[in-house]
């Protein structure tokens, strides 16, 4: 496996003002085409110091991979600094001085000069052109004092670094593999990280094709499965018999078998079934709603959320009784049932979900985390208790996360 590091360039991100998130996903899809990231590093723009850290990372790395630094101001000095601690001559590329002249007729903007600073590149680099901004990157390969090394180098803003990276390095990698990769992703609600992992222990043992990676983030644990080709054995095939093993182990806590949201498998199931959709929340204050009409075409599913946030809203909205409320709370088993029944005969949809909870922090003595959500689909009524852990923000990111889940099984029967 190829060894890679990401040397980050860039004063702000010293400061504290940015946050490294190129790094992050860089590092992220980087193992999916065979190269391993070892080493992260940032450096501010100071031409010396970043000659030090290239040479460090030059001495220790297979690939560096830079970042930042390919603008047109004076402190863009990534490309200029590496052609000459590399000793490289800088040339001037005439395609990528057409395409920034076009890309500033196109604006209708005047270029100035130093945009075409843009245009010159270490000699013998191979160019990847920047579709979202005016500073495309390069690739150097050469022959250093410690081996054969590959430098690639890319603009600093995300919204051009990502497709670059995904249209220009991504398929660069993948075509030096003897043999290809392929990966596919599972997505879990219900089991944590290390439970998937100690769940999975028996297939991860000892295993190096297909390897397997998991990260948590929100409440979702995502596995990813890689595998080359092996004898005469596909990667696909290998892929798909451990991803079959793994939905035997974890069950219907695997909710995708690629890298979805759950609101999406959510829309896609009600869809394909022609069912339709409504939501009641309380402590997630349309939060569900949001997630699931950011979705494109939401209309065809997605009938009404109703927000019932202070008690007398829960009876006049989603036709919660009185002596419901006084009897149980608006926190209860009874509550969110009567929210979730309520919400499906105002709205006449399918399939309704609602949520009620202490989101905290704590202003009393209720149960923080404590969260109640009640589904009524086809078929299915019922109303689970959970009792979540963390900030404010967690529990009601888990509540609705939670909530889709408990949508997706009632939809399946599961
Ligand atoms: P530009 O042409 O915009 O100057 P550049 O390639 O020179 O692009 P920088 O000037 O280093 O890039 O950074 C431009 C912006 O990109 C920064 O202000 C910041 O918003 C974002 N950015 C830079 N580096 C990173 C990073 N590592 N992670 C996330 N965002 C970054």
């Amino acid at each position: 496996m190829l060894r890679a590091e990401i040397l980050s360039v860039g004063t702000e991100l010293l400061m504290g003002q940015i946050a490294n998130t190129n790094a992050q996903y860089i590092s992220k899809r980087l193992p999916e085409v065979g190269v391993g990231v070892y080493y992260h590093s940032v450096v501010g723009d100071n031409p010396a110091r970043l000659t030090d850290s290239l040479q460090l990372a030059l001495s220790r790395a297979d690939v560096v991979l830079t970042t930042g630094g390919l603008g047109p101001t004076q402190d863009d000095l990534t490309k200029e600094t590496i052609s000459n601690a590399l000793h490289l001559e800088m040339k001037l590329h005439q395609d990528s001085a057409d395409a920034i002249a076009h890309y500033f007729h196109r604006s209708g903007r005047e270029m100035a000069e130093s945009n075409l600073r843009q245009a010159y590149f270490p000699e013998n680099s191979l160019i990847m052109d920047n579709d979202e901004g005016t500073a495309p990157g390069c690739i150097i390969r050469l022959q250093h004092d410690c081996g054969e090394k590959i430098i690639i180098l890319l603009p600093g803003p995300p919204k051009e670094l990502i497709p670059m990276f995904n249209r220009h390095v991504l398929p660069f990698f993948a075509k030096m593999q003897d043999a290809p990769l392929y990966s596919r992703f599972l997505r879990i609600i219900g089991v944590g990280e290390s439970m998937v992992e100690q769940k999975l222990m028996c297939l991860v043992d000892g295993q190096t094709n297909p390897t397997l990676a998991t990260y948590a983030k929100d409440g979702v644990v995502t596995i990813r499965v890689t595998a080359h080709e092996e004898g005469n054995i596909p990667a696909e095939l290998l892929v798909s018999d451990t991803c079959s093993k793994i939905c035997d182990i974890l069950g219907n806590s695997v909710y995708a078998s690629e890298d979805e949201d759950i609101e999406v498998t959510v829309h896609r199931l009600l869809k394909e079934r022609g069912l339709t959709f409504a939501c009641a929340e309380s402590c997630t204050g349309g939060m569900l709603a949001t997630r699931m009409t950011a979705i494109p075409g939401a209309s065809d599913v997605f009938v009404c959320g109703l927000v019932t946030y202070q008690e007398s809203s829960k009876v006049v909205l989603s036709g919660v009784r009185d002596e419901t409320l006084q009897q149980f709370g608006a926190v209860s088993y009874e509550t969110a049932l009567e929210m979730v029944l309520g919400c499906k005969q105002i709205s006449k949809a399918d399939v309704a979900v609602s949520i009620t909870g202490y989101a905290g922090p704590a202003c009393g003595d209720e149960p923080v985390g404590r969260v109640y959500i009640g589904v009524s689909a086809p078929g299915v009524q019922t109303v689970r208790e959970f009792s979540f852990s963390g900030n404010r923000d967690r529990i009601r990111n888990l509540s609705v996360i939670h909530a889709l889940d408990l949508v997706r099984k009632a939809i399946l029967h599961l």
